[in-house]
């Protein structure tokens, strides 16, 4: 996807691929929320494309269109940092190691499956381990022909030297207030006064991305929170499930966390203790006085349990139901 602040750069790349220069190596430069990770999409589904349009865009119908959109397309290799395999922790620490690079590497050598373009797409480039930089830059060096390699970053300066000046280099900035403005009010999906989201977009640095994904945010604390209180609000907190379904799984579950650790806490330690969800205090306190321990503690391994197996897919309204019952009968 191109985003109407990405002109002047997709405007660079047709030029390049008009005149048959396009680079093997291109480093896409710039905050987080400025879209460079579907920029760096559009352009692999550009030279993969059967039938690009005149402007170099890919025409989202042919063969290997199909294969794009469905994320299998056998000559687009993507790379994200990952956690160390084994890794227990809750925040472990992402990197690109080298053994992913090696194999992309091999792949890259090799002809393409559709006898057009290889590209690897590799997102926070500065988190490539020295080890896997120094394996990349041979491929950046020799990478054969047709291969283009887009890395992506928004930490320049953590980046090797050796592996940006074997990149041509692609900036984006923030966009015109006004244009991320008109940006952020065809694409939020709930009501906003104009102030929250020009206040949204100054805590963002001015990335409309960014924005909309704290608008959202928002809106998603605010229905978990409207979910977690409705039954004791004398609502019907079902009434929430296909609400949240719309959200990220993964934050439901550790919002819902949040309220259960809150509620064990005014149980055990009394009202005066800090919690997270301080403005729903009185609630919780109502909540406290009726919880049975034994109802609290099923609650909560329910929650861990879904969150060891988040990656299963469920019919999340269900999920939603089930859990918000428990919750209401605690
Ligand atoms: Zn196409």
């Amino acid at each position: 996807m191109i985003y109407p602040w990405q002109q002047s750069q997709w405007q660079h790349i047709h030029q390049l691929l008009e005149s048959d220069r396009l680079p093997h190596g291109m480093l896409l430069l710039g905050n987080q929320g400025l879209g460079k990770t579907d920029f760096s999409f559009a352009m692999a589904n550009a030279v993969l494309c059967q039938q690009p349009s005149a402007d170099h865009q890919a025409c989202g119908q042919c063969k290997a269109c199909q294969l794009l959109a469905a994320g299998t397309h056998p000559d687009l290799h993507h790379l994200t940092p990952k956690a160390p395999p084994n890794s227990k922790s809750k925040n472990p620490v992402l990197s690109i190691r080298i053994d992913d690079v090696r194999a992309l590497c091999d792949t890259l050598n090799q002809t393409s499956q559709y006898s057009g373009y290889r590209v690897a797409i590799i997102e926070q480039a500065e988190l490539l381990t020295i080890a896997a930089a120094n394996s990349l830059l041979k491929t950046l060096e020799e990478p054969g022909q047709n291969v283009l390699i887009v890395l992506s970053t928004s930490r320049p300066h953590r980046l090797p030297v050796t592996i940006r000046s074997r990149c041509q280099i692609l900036r984006f900035t923030a966009p015109e207030e006004k244009l991320s403005l008109d940006w952020l009010n065809s694409n939020q999906t709930v009501q906003v006064s104009a102030e929250q989201l020009k206040q949204a977009l100054k805590y963002a640095d001015g990335s409309p991305l960014a924005a909309l994904d704290q608008l959202s945010q928002a809106e998603h604390q605010q229905i978990l929170s409207e979910a977690m209180t409705a039954n004791i609000s004398g609502k019907n907190s079902l009434d929430y499930a296909a609400k949240l379904a719309k959200f990220a799984k993964i934050q439901t579950l550790e919002g819902m966390l949040s309220w259960v650790s809150d509620l064990s806490r005014i149980s055990a330690c009394g009202p005066e203790i800090a919690i997270t969800n301080e403005q729903y205090r009185a609630k919780l306190q109502a909540l406290a006085n009726k919880a049975s321990k034994q109802r609290l503690f099923r609650f909560h391994d329910q929650l861990n349990f879904n969150l060891l197996h988040s990656s299963i897919a469920v019919n999340e309204q269900l999920l939603w139901e089930n859990l918000l019952l428990s919750w209401d009968n605690l």
